[in-house]
């Protein structure tokens, strides 16, 4: 009999599996789709690597490093530590002042902020440098907006940077996301170098798939039904283990667990790809909607950092869209071109469209961060995933790493033969 069985190969399964594996549990994965890494994936299209949605990855954390050799991915340089702002016809240059010295002279010279809007950006730097996670994580319960308005911010700035930087990060422009979670991501974003592995996002779960043992993942086998004693799968096989952990994304939980109410929702998001000879910009910025309206959220050309995200001679363009379009409409594509004609000039009719990615589910909506746990357990099931914390590479992996400990404890402690009273029936016992 399996010790452990994973519902799901994204970041969080994986890892998990390979941390109970190398304690010598014997653990399989079922995963619904052909390939492992979930969200965190990347297609192969005539050269281009294009990422099921931009990824990048900041390295830094303990737990990425156990579980992932960064050498490996073939990292790029840093992308630029700062954004370019697409507003009144003209792009403006906010940098990183921590890690951009000279670029933040021109901030200084710029009329995109009033001085009175610099020295507010000032002082939020200042603050947010100046207090470390943990005292970040216990500041007060209030939304990114009320905690900004109360810094001073007005309409203009909000409206005009940090709805875009907001929807950029979290798909989402509404400003409603608790103010630790927005303060934290942005302090990473700040004091963390952000890249792009030469081989695509999707390499960093393919590369955590190659440390399990042979034959650990079950790919295209969809569970149907969990139970506290296995999971019976669509097929109709039952795979009988000592525990399960499910990491399948918080509402899908419900179709395959009964009595599951889902508590979570999440924001979808969609980006679009082309490949272009003439990048719109030559240097790996993100350039921001600072409009305050139209499709498109940023732009972004990976290949101007990860040459081999496009083949010699081509650039690749990827245009991330605005949560709030109509997925329906048959003439996006064009319309996105025309809104981008504005910005970079005709050269984007040059632009060839290679695909569109709309995806769904794609992160978590926490709407409070004042959880600690990072895994669960439910009556004899374990559950983990990136929605404990926020949607991250670095939480999903670090929600795999610490529910495996969590099953390490409870396999040791022999508590699972103890019998469990629970509502979620066990199906061994039916059958026997
Ligand atoms: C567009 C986009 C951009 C992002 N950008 C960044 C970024 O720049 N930086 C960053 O750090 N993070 C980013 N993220 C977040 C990151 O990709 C996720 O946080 C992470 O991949 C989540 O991993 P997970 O294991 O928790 O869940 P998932 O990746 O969702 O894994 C769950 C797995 O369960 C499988 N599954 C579901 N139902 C079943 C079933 N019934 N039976 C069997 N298998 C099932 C799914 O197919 C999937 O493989 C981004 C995400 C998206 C979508």
């Amino acid at each position: 009999m399996l010790d452990v069985v994973i519902v799901g190969a994204g970041l969080s399964g994986l890892t998990a599996c390979h941390h109970l594996q190398s304690k010598g549990y014997k653990v399989k994965i079922y995963e619904s789709k052909g390939k492992v890494g979930g969200r965190c994936r990347s297609d192969y299209i005539n050269g281009f690597i294009l990422d099921r949605g931009l990824h990048v990855f900041c390295k830094e954390s303990k737990y990425v490093k156990s579980s992932i050799q960064t050498e490996s991915l073939y990292l790029s340089e840093s992308i630029y530590p700062g954004a370019l702002v697409y507003k009144n016809r003209d792009f403006n240059l906010v940098p990183n002042p921590l890690r951009r010295i000279k670029d933040s002279l021109s901030l200084f010279f710029n009329s995109f902020m009033t001085y009175r809007d610099k020295w507010k950006m000032a002082n939020y730097l200042s603050f947010l440098i100046s207090n470390n996670e943990d005292r970040l994580k216990k500041y007060s319960q209030q939304t990114i907006e009320e905690f900004l308005r109360k810094r001073g911010f007005d309409d203009y700035l909000l409206n005009s940077f940090f709805r875009s930087i907001h929807a950029a990060i979290f798909f989402d422009d509404s400003l409603q996301t608790p103010s630790n979670i927005f303060n934290l991501t942005v302090r990473q974003i700040i004091l963390e170098r952000a890249s792009l592995p030469a081989y695509g996002i999707g390499s960093i779960p393919e590369q955590i798939n190659e440390k399990l043992e042979k034959g650990s993942i079950v790919l295209h086998s969809k569970v149907k039904q969990v139970f506290s004693d296995g999971v019976e799968l669509q097929s109709g096989e039952f795979v009988q283990a000592k525990t399960v952990l499910v990491t399948v994304p918080e509402p899908d939980i419900q179709h395959i667990l009964s009595g599951h109410k889902s508590e979570i929702k999440y924001n979808r998001s969609a980006c679009m790809y082309f490949a272009t000879k003439n990048p719109p910009v030559n240097s790996p910025i993100f350039v921001l909607n600072g409009t305050s309206n139209g499709l498109v959220n940023y732009v972004f050309v990976p290949s101007t950092v990860q040459p081999s995200y496009a083949p010699s001679g081509s650039h690749l363009v990827c245009v991330s869209l605005n949560a709030h379009i109509n997925f329906e409409n048959e003439s996006l594509i064009e319309d996105v071109l025309k809104e981008l004609i504005d910005w970079f000039g005709l050269k984007v009719n040059d632009w060839t469209h290679l695909k569109t990615y709309q995806i769904e589910k794609a992160l978590p909506k926490i709407e409070d961060y004042n959880q600690a746990e990072l895994y669960r357990m439910k009556e004899g099931i374990f559950f983990c995933g990136d929605y404990f914390r926020y949607g991250n590479i670095v939480n999903a992996i670090k929600s795999g790493a610490v529910a495996s400990k969590a099953i390490d404890t409870y396999l040791h402690s022999g508590e699972h033969l103890l019998g469990r009273s629970n509502s979620y029936s066990s199906r061994a016992s039916e059958i026997n």
